[in-house]
């Protein structure tokens, strides 16, 4: 049974990991054309401490992990590190959230390290807009390593696309179509303003919806997987599904189950608050996992009950990419 509840009485038990600060894409609303300031290597968590927060966060009730980046299959061995916390008592899933260019070399030992599940990121279907907006000619290598993290077993591999208005929203029927014919999980996340996003423009989950009507009526069914905030549909009779996550139309903070460890060692109690716990000048003087529980239960004391997005209040401190979503 999980001790870890907030102020809210929110359960918290769902740790994202940010291995990497790095990225070998540069999608136009997470990073800046140029990449960022990178963090020196010496500053990144190193996978020993990693488990060592992981474990302490089982021991309080955390039993799901999702490594996330920058993009987490750039950072050198990431099977080793599965297998570290695929080994810790208490954690019952480990999924990750990836772009999908590397997926190709690694879905199967990743598989046999122990991850379960993957999201791949995917904006467009189109390989000139891909590279326009990933400022990479990488289409063809993701489309090949959703095959292979499915042959993998890594499944349901989900979709997730981030929907800009005037840059791909006219391609939400193809993506709907895929989950009638592929059998693909396809999310629709609205677009969140951080950092570098700032003048590109969300669609609200409400006029996608709209859209996808002359496709189907979109019967309401719950995930074969993950606890996430996605509220997802299938059109009747198919095997995939449509998933909307509506940070700016509907938050789903009164539901939300996670903390977040970026690649520096802080732990942030909210995507979309700059607040954070460090727990590496902690670990680095040797922490004992008491020391380190403790300040886990002082990140999940100080979650704040909601984000304020829509009152024009957004983070700066970080890009996406130096979160992880
Ligand atoms: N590189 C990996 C990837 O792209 O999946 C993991 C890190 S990426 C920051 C995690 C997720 O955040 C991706 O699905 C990406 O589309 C999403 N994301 C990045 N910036 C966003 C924004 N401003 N609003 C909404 N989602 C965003
Ligand atoms: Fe890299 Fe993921 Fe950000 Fe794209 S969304 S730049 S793939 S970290």
């Amino acid at each position: 049974m999980t001790g870890l509840s907030d102020s809210f009485q929110r359960p918290i038990n769902y740790l994202r990991i940010s291995v990497t600060d790095r990225c070998n894409l540069r999608c136009i609303y997470c990073m800046p054309p140029g990449g960022i300031k990178h963090l020196p290597r010496s500053e990144v968590l190193r996978y020993e401490e990693i488990q060592a927060v992981a474990q302490a966060a089982a021991s309080l009730g955390i039993n799901k992990l999702r490594l996330t980046g920058g993009e987490p299959l750039v950072r050198v061995e990431l099977t080793r590190l599965v297998q570290m916390l695929s080994r810790i008592d208490g954690i019952d899933d480990i999924a990750l959230t990836t772009n999908g260019v590397l997926l190709r070399q690694c879905a199967a030992s990743l598989r046999e390290a122990g991850l379960r599940r993957v999201n791949v990121s995917l904006d467009t279907l189109k390989r000139e807009r891909y590279r326009r907006y990933t400022r990479r000619d990488r289409l063809v290598y993701v489309l090949d390593g959703m095959a292979a993290a499915k042959e993998a077993g890594l499944e349901p591999v989900k979709v997730n696309v981030v929907v800009m208005r005037g840059i791909n929203d006219d391609e939400v029927l193809d993506f709907a179509r895929l989950t009638i014919d592929e059998g693909w999980h396809v999310r629709f996340i609205e677009l969140m303003p951080f950092a570098n996003g700032a003048s590109l423009q969300f669609v609200p989950t409400k006029g996608i919806e709209e859209r996808l009507r002359s496709l189907g009526t979109l019967e309401p069914c719950l995930s074969s997987q993950g606890s996430g905030p996605a509220k997802y549909f299938r059109f009747p009779g198919v095997k995939g599904t449509v998933g909307f996550i509506s940070p700016l139309s509907e938050h789903f903070c009164f539901n939300c189950n996670r903390l977040r460890l970026t690649a520096d060692g802080k732990l942030r109690p909210c995507l979309l608050s700059d607040y954070e716990v460090d727990l590496k000048t902690t670990l680095r003087r040797g922490a004992s996992p008491e020391e380190l529980k403790a300040l886990i239960q002082q990140a999940v004391a100080a979650k704040p009950e909601r984000h304020h997005l829509m009152e024009g209040v957004f983070p700066m401190g970080r890009a996406m990419c130096q979160v992880g979503g």
